[in-house]
């Protein structure tokens, strides 16, 4: 008989054992989720604000909340550089905020410590969480085929995340949880020393450069921050979404490698 309960348990949901009357008026008081978000709306907390933002850059890649394990397929990249190596095992025992309870890995970020380019986006979403990497889904197969295009590899420049957890289910970073976290990020840029910070989409945009300015105003301006010297530019997730052309973001890039030094054109 317990095992016929658990089976019914198991099988039938809140949901399923409802009247039909009953599961009507349920239906009808679900919350309404957008599809879709414009990249402006993207923003990161006020540093007095107290309610979390519910919307993410990585918002398609929604799923169920992780289980943690300390397992992954992938080969999780560590540092080699020693300042980062440290800075690397500070991370991965850090509890300063809850995300290290619900993600499955660290995503401290890679590259090479010597970049002249230091992309920064906002925090990892699915694909990142499951590799332990930065900007691996599409949105990152989008970014390093355009830095290919202009001679640039992956491995040339250093990318990072405002946060190195995961936020459950791709919610906008806390407050808490950004000031808890930029400690290490600010860590890594005195490390590697990059001639220019990229920052990917709204939220890291107008969080490095303090403003409340929109992504759409201020991408491909080059300006200076309490970080360094920072050139905002769109997501690829939003390019990948049809938010924009890619040739926005290309252009962008192409203008941050000619400021650091790079002898390239937009090419057609
Ligand atoms: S997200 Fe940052 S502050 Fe939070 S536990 Fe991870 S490393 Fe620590």
């Amino acid at each position: 008989m317990d095992n016929l309960k658990r089976i019914i348990r198991q099988y039938f949901t809140d949901e399923h054992i409802l009247p039909i009357e009953t599961q009507e008026e349920h239906s009808q008081t679900l919350p309404i989720v957008e599809e879709e978000e414009e990249e402006e709306s993207k923003a990161p907390p006020s540093p007095s604000s107290t309610t979390p933002p519910i919307i993410s850059e990585n918002k398609k890649e929604e799923s169920p909340m992780p289980k943690k394990t300390e397992t992954s397929n992938f080969i999780i990249p560590i540092p080699t550089d020693p300042a980062l190596l440290a800075l690397y095992n500070e991370c991965k025992t850090c509890k300063a905020c809850e995300l290290c309870d619900s993600a499955l890995n660290l995503v401290f970020g890679d590259g090479n410590p010597q970049a002249d380019i230091m992309l920064i986006g906002e925090a990892p979403g699915a694909d990142e969480d499951e590799q332990g990497r930065p900007f691996v889904g599409r949105a990152g197969t989008l970014l390093v085929k355009i830095l290919n295009k202009y001679g640039v590899q992956r491995e040339d420049i250093f990318i990072a995340n405002i946060l190195k957890h995961r936020p459950p289910n791709n919610r906008n970073p806390l407050t808490a949880e950004i000031a808890a976290c930029t400690p290490f990020l600010r860590k890594q840029i005195d490390i590697i020393k990059p001639k220019l910070l990229i920052t990917l989409g709204n939220f890291s945009s107008q969080y490095i450069l303090e403003t409340k300015v929109g992504i759409t105003q201020i991408r491909g301006s080059i300006q200076e921050s309490s970080y360094g010297m920072v050139m905002p530019s769109l997501h690829p997730s939003a390019i990948i979404r049809g938010a924009y052309p890619v040739a926005l973001l290309e252009g962008d890039l192409v203008k941050a490698l000619q400021y650091v030094g790079y002898d390239v054109t937009i090419e057609e």
